[in-house]
């Protein structure tokens, strides 16, 4: 004769389904850029002590006077030209990554 010792313990243990998925978008670097002079390319540039954006700072090569407000606006477009397609290739590299385990 069988017995049927089937234990119904319902030992329910939560599933800890705790996926943390971190892009890291802000490990882009951004300090290695240097604004342009959007004359000849040059990033050196002469400047008052204490510049403030209504200074004027004049280009050391083609000597090209703007206004700091002006340059920063401008190395801000430089900037965008180099990081948006770094951010893409991150972030790209990062769906690649992430997606190679959902098969
Ligand atoms: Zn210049």
């Amino acid at each position: 004769m069988f017995r049927s010792s089937t234990s119904l313990a319902n030992n329910f243990c939560p599933l800890n389904v705790g996926v943390t998925r971190t892009f890291g978008v802000s490990m882009i670097k951004t300090e290695s850029i240097q604004i342009q002079c959007p004359q000849c390319g040059e990033t050196e540039f002469e400047q008052p002590d204490n510049v403030q954006d209504d200074d004027f700072v004049k280009c050391n090569h083609c000597k090209f006077e703007m206004m700091l407000a002006d340059l920063k606006e401008v190395g801000i477009e430089q900037a965008k030209e180099v990081i948006i397609p770094e951010a893409k290739k991150e972030i790209e590299n990062m769906l690649k990554k992430a997606f190679k385990g959902f098969k």
